[in-house]
Order: structure tokens, then sequence, then C-alpha cells
């Protein structure tokens, strides 16, 4: 496996990188989706060609970049690493997409926040293996059509809906990934302790995985944390009592939530009463973008009963409420 990154990896991403299981059968749980991607990728190899090219959407630390790489694993083709902000100019895409090899998979993170130019670029080369390359500048330039071997977007996504259709069209496959059950989360979490070489019960493993907020890339900062508490007690076996004390000093709420998750609550049963709340109001309040609040925070709070959307804006439930341990006033139904 080759890969070339177009971005600077950031500390998380450095230490993601141990974790990453390099194969369909390590990747944890999404049943459904690994044999949906199993089928699709043997189909590919048998009858010799480049799979179709890939959509995989859903929130950050779902396992979006794992699966891409492990896509290139699969097919032992290398893999080009980039992003939707990396390219800022059509030309950069260009360039990326005449240099690529015959079968590589070129993975495209937060695809929908490729410049539009660019996004129009690489539908014509995703669907008709071409590209225009303009040389020299003014009335003087002209394009020259490159023809580009077979290649593999994997392109990854938090918002989806933000895709334009005719891009959106050009995917042969879409995966949807959701967070991950508890069940999966702790067997995740036990993989993650025998890479690291932490020795945990199913206990710990349990509380862990409780309050990992279904997301992958938390659990495994979170057995981290509880590495180093770990290590400075001189435990050489983590049970869920050291889980629940190093998770306590760094504040993480026992249902998993995070410091936006929680201000979010705070914000509509505070200073909305409960709701309903538009998303506009409700990210100002709370000094986020919409978006972050939509795509990071929202799903899971929905997902776990906390909150729900309806046509006049979102509004807490009563979960919530016990939550955050506000008894609502008396005009508010929940
Ligand atoms: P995304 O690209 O969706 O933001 P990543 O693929 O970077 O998420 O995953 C974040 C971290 O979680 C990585 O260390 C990855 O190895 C781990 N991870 C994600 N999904 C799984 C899974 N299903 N099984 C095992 N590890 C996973």
């Amino acid at each position: 496996l080759r890969m070339v990154s177009a971005t600077p990896m950031g500390t998380d991403q450095v230490s993601d990188e141990e974790l990453r299981p390099s194969g369909l059968d390590e990747f944890i749980g999404q049943p459904r989706l690994k044999a949906q991607m199993k089928l699709f990728l043997n189909a590919a190899m048998k009858r010799g060609v480049p799979p179709d090219h890939i959509l995989l959407a859903g929130p950050p630390g779902l396992g979006k970049t794992t699966l891409a790489m492990i896509v290139a694993n699969e097919l032992d083709s290398p893999i080009r690493i980039t992003s939707g902000p990396a390219i800022q100019h059509a030309g950069d895409l260009a360039s990326i997409l005449s240099s690529l090899e015959e079968g590589e998979v070129l993975f495209i993170d937060e695809i929908h926040r490729l410049p539009r130019a660019a996004e129009e670029l690489l539908y014509i080369a995703m669907e008709d293996f071409r590209v225009d390359v303009v040389v020299g500048k003014g009335p003087g330039a002209s394009s020259i059509p490159l023809t580009l071997p077979r290649f593999t977007v994997v392109g990854a996504t938090t918002r989806e809906g933000m895709l334009p259709s005719p891009l959106r069209a050009r995917f042969g496959f879409t995966a949807h990934l959701d967070f991950y059950p508890k069940d999966e989360m702790r067997k995740l979490i036990l993989r993650s302790a025998g890479v690291l070489g932490v020795s945990i019960d199913e206990d710990a493993a349990d509380q862990l995985a409780r309050r990992s907020r279904g997301t992958p890339r938390i659990a495994n900062r979170l057995l981290r944390r509880v590495r180093d508490w770990a290590v400075v007690h001189d435990l050489d076996h983590v049970d869920a009592t050291a889980v629940q004390e190093a998770l306590d000093l760094y504040q993480i709420d026992v249902e998993g939530l995070d410091r936006l998750d929680i201000a979010v609550l705070r914000a509509i049963c505070g200073s909305f009463n409960g709701g309903p709340v538009g998303l506009n109001n409700l990210a100002a309040m709370v000094g986020e973008e919409s978006e972050t609040v939509e795509t990071v925070c929202e799903p899971y709070l929905v997902r776990e009963g906390f909150l729900v959307r309806t046509p006049k804006g979102r509004v807490a439930t009563s979960r919530a409420w016990e939550h955050l341990g506000i008894t609502p006033p008396d005009d508010v139904n929940v």
C-alpha cells in the first residue's frame, strides 16, 4: 500500500493510524455495510476492473477514512488522499487526476466542500475518465483533453445533502455510517486495548463503551486517557473503577455527551423553555456553526432520545431535562 497525503496530518489523525483496521474482516460492526462492500469489491476483482465510485456518508469519527483505506487494501491498489478544502482551484484537482495510475483509489474527504469548478471537473472525470487541462492564460489559453486511466473515487461526507445531485449520481455505491451500538463499541474497545497492549476487563470495556458517544474515534481517545491513568497509578489491569475515576477526572459525561451536546441541551431547556427552536438560533446561542450543530451534535442527541426534530424546530425530551437535572416548568409538555 502506497499513500500520498495532500494534507498535513493532525495529531488526532496520527494517533488514529495505529488503531486503524487494515482489512474488512477487522473492521468492527456495521455488518450489512461490510457484506455489501465485500460483494461489491469481490465482483469488481472478479471482473478485473476497478470498482465503481464509492460514497461514504456519516458523522465524524465513524470510520469513513478507515473504510477508504480498507478499499485500497482489499483491492491491493495504491491510494491518494486529499480533501475538499485542500483543493482550492479546479487546477489542483486536475493535476491530481492527471497523475493517477490505473486502478488507483482517490480518497476525497469532506467532498461536499469542493469548490464548484472542481466539482464539475470531478464528475466529468468520474463519468468519462477524462479531464480538460488548461494550458496558458487569457485569450491565448487552450484546453487539452486528457484521457485518464480507470480509477475509483472514494468520497467521504458529513453532509450528503449538500452534494449536488449530478455528483451524487456518479457514485455506484453509497454507504451510510451510523453511530455504533454499545455491544459493537465494546468489541471495538477490546480490539483497541489488544493493539495498545492494555489489559482491560469486560466491565471496564462496557463503561468505556457507554461513554464513547457511539463513536470509534472517541472510544480510542478515551481508552488512551484510561491507559494514562493506569500507568500513573501502577495498575497492570484496567477495571471499571479505574475507567470511572479516569473519565470523571476528564469530565466525560456518563451518557457520553460532550461539551457541545450539553451546551445545546442547556440552550434549548434553559433559554428556549424546551423548544421548539430553529437550528440557526440554537447554533448562535451555543456559539457554533449551524453545520456543526446539525451534523455533529444532533444526530447523536436524536438517536439517544434527548432531542426531537419537529417542523417547528428542535424540542428537548424528558430525557434531556432529567439528564441536566432540571425540572421542566409547568407550561412545558415533555
Ligand atoms: P472518519 O473518517 O469517519 O472521521 P476514521 O476512519 O478516521 O473516521 O476513524 C476514526 C478512528 O476510529 C480510527 O482510528 C479508526 O481506526 C477507528 N475506527 C473507526 N471505525 C472503526 C471500526 N469499525 N472498527 C475499528 N476501528 C474503527
